[in-house]
């Protein structure tokens, strides 16, 4: 109907004031059931745009649907290429002198690390927004090489139980890179916008150069671990762009700084039933994703007080978490009916920290 239509309209026209306004983003990514599952109904009713309503059963809601708005929402035939086309002005603005933090939320298994990196068996077409992102920093600095000259460097770190490691370290084979096994300081004061100045810093100028560091941060990410004891699910991983460009013409420099992190996994662990080591994990993990989601809800909020210094991770990201800094939040969640808690408390997480969720769920109503 006309009031529909209108109604529609005003969401559209309010989404894209909140667009250019915000600089926190959020983009829903739902993962297609995968191969050799059963064949069962997903959890999803249907999305449209940035709208996503879930099948969810009376303890949720009394409607039997629970509905949420975002930036943008990707159903499971999304492609890594439309993913990331979205996704690309933001990774731009680093060769504008802009810092970006871009997070991959959501339960184990809900393809975060797809969304990231890619598949585990990777092809051209499977990278995921790491790949990507570097790969277009490349083609647009060669395109502004005239007038601009870029210098770009990566590192790589994670974060384990409140611990910051090095994960671009020498790995026995290659003993190109330093080995820092220590646990490493941030140091938000830095002038060159490198906070963890211990941890290596790798020039990068071709797609190959970050696809072999990717894999040594890889490998080094999964040392310790075994196929029942994946601690990659257990930390947070951020590959950080350090971008650096001169001016040909006026000398003068300018810094962007890019945090593209794949977070640990969100699920609630009973405590009742862990202890030891993955209890600890587990309050590490709580701690720091709530930690996050302070900041981020604080920013949104233009709340004169952000709490950054609740965790490494926030700690961290410290300088490219509000003020101009953009945020792109990945929320994953996946299709299946046994995930549904999850699915809700993921989906409420992200409602949270959301520019776009209030008016515009009013406007829908
Ligand atoms: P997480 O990092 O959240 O634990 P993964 O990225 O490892 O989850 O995804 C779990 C599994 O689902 C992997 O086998 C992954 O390749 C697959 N997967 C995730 N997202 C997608 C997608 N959009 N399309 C196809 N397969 C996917």
């Amino acid at each position: 109907s006309g009031y529909q239509r209108v109604l529609e309209e005003n969401r559209k026209l309010y989404n894209q004031v909140q667009d250019l306004k915000g600089n926190i983003r959020v983009y829903c990514r739902v993962r297609p059931f995968l191969p050799g599952q059963p064949n069962r109904s997903s959890s999803v009713d249907h999305i449209e745009e940035g709208n996503i309503s879930i099948i969810a059963p009376l303890k949720y809601s009394r409607e039997g649907k629970k509905s949420f708005t975002f930036n943008k929402v990707f159903g499971p035939s999304a492609t890594q290429e439309e993913v990331f086309a979205d996704t690309q002005p933001l990774i731009r603005s680093v060769l504008d002198g802009y810092n970006v933090c871009i997070f991959a939320y959501g339960q184990t298994g809900s393809g975060k690390t797809y969304t990231m990196s890619g598949p585990r068996e990777l092809t051209e077409e499977g990278q995921g927004v790491n790949y990507r992102a570097l790969g277009d920093l490349f083609l647009l600095s060669e395109q502004r090489k005239d007038t601009i000259c870029y210098d770009i460097s990566v590192q790589m770190l994670e974060i384990y139980n409140e611990q910051v490691k090095d994960l671009l370290v020498s790995d026995g084979v290659n003993k190109r890179y330093p080995s820092r096994h220590y646990t490493l300081e941030i140091r938000n004061s830095s002038q060159n916008g490198i906070n963890v100045p211990e941890a290596n810093l790798v020039p990068v100028s071709t797609t190959s150069d970050v696809i072999n560091l990717m894999n040594l941060g890889q490998k080094n990410r999964s040392v310790g671990a075994t196929a029942m004891n994946d601690r990659s699910s257990r930390s947070h991983s951020c590959l950080t762009v350090h971008v650096q460009g001169r001016d040909l013409t006026s000398g003068s420099i300018l810094r962007g700084c890019m945090h593209l992190v794949d977070l640990a996994g969100s699920e609630r662990v009973d405590k009742s039933e862990v202890t030891g080591d993955r209890l600890k994990e587990a309050q590490h993990i709580n701690k720091s994703l709530s930690a996050l989601g302070d900041v981020i809800y604080s920013l949104a909020q233009k709340s004169s007080h952000v709490p950054y210094r609740n965790s490494k991770l926030t700690q961290l990201l410290q300088d490219s978490l509000g003020g101009q800094a953009k945020t792109l939040m990945f929320v994953h969640i996946s299709p299946e009916p046994e995930a549904l808690g999850e699915t809700i408390s993921t989906l409420k997480f992200a409602e949270r920290v959301s520019t776009v969720e209030l008016g515009a769920a009013r406007v829908n109503k």
